[in-house]
């Protein structure tokens, strides 16, 4: 009998400030490529960017990756938690110098609010490290409970006087 398989769009965040990130990057990016069940489908470039936490710290890099998936979200966030102990996840604090994080931000328009996870990632429209690399994917992906899309959002950061990040460059 023929199975329908369900593939959905999910967002994923990357962040780290610690140690190689790009190499880091570029290593996790391939592993959810290789990932069964998953297909990147596009990357946003990557934008360097002030870290927020305790001061001090490096700049961050961020980036977000498109992919396709059959997984659920929380087995997404399994698989992603893995490939960030495999590519040396340090944690130190919070907020604090991490070498890669990689959050969920979106999954279809799915909204989840569970103690492990919660959709659309419950930081994204107030960060312009998540908007800008999220409007160089999906300038138009609608915040389901927010109902406004990822330029407009970004926009009102501005609006509100946050200062351009510095134009991103491809990785
Ligand atoms: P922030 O969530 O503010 O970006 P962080 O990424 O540094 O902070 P972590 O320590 O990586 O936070 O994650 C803390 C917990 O957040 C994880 O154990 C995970 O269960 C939970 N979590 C909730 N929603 C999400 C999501 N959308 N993506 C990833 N993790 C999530
Ligand atoms: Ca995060
Ligand atoms: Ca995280």
């Amino acid at each position: 009998m023929k199975k329908n398989i369900v593939l959905n769009h999910a967002w994923l965040g990357l962040g780290g400030n610690l140690g190689n990130v790009l190499e880091a990057f570029l290593s996790a990016r391939q592993s959810i490529a290789d990932q069964p069940y998953c297909t990147l489908v596009q990357s946003s470039k990557l934008y360097h960017t002030p870290a927020i936490g305790p001061e001090g710290q490096p700049d961050y890099l961020n980036a977000v990756l498109l992919i396709r998936t059959q997984l659920s979200p929380f087995d997404l966030l399994q698989v992603l938690q893995i490939i960030e102990n495999q590519h040396g996840r340090i944690r130190q604090e919070h907020w604090g110098p991490r070498t890669l994080d990689l959050d969920i931000l979106a999954y279809a328009d799915m909204q989840i609010e569970t103690d492990t996870l919660i959709l659309p990632h419950k930081q994204l429209h107030l960060r312009q490290f998540v908007l800008r690399p999220l409007c160089d994917v999906s300038p138009n992906w609608q915040h389901p409970l927010l109902k406004r899309n990822a330029s407009k959002l970004l926009q009102c950061l501005l609006d509100k006087g946050e200062t351009v990040l510095a134009e991103g460059f491809i990785w």
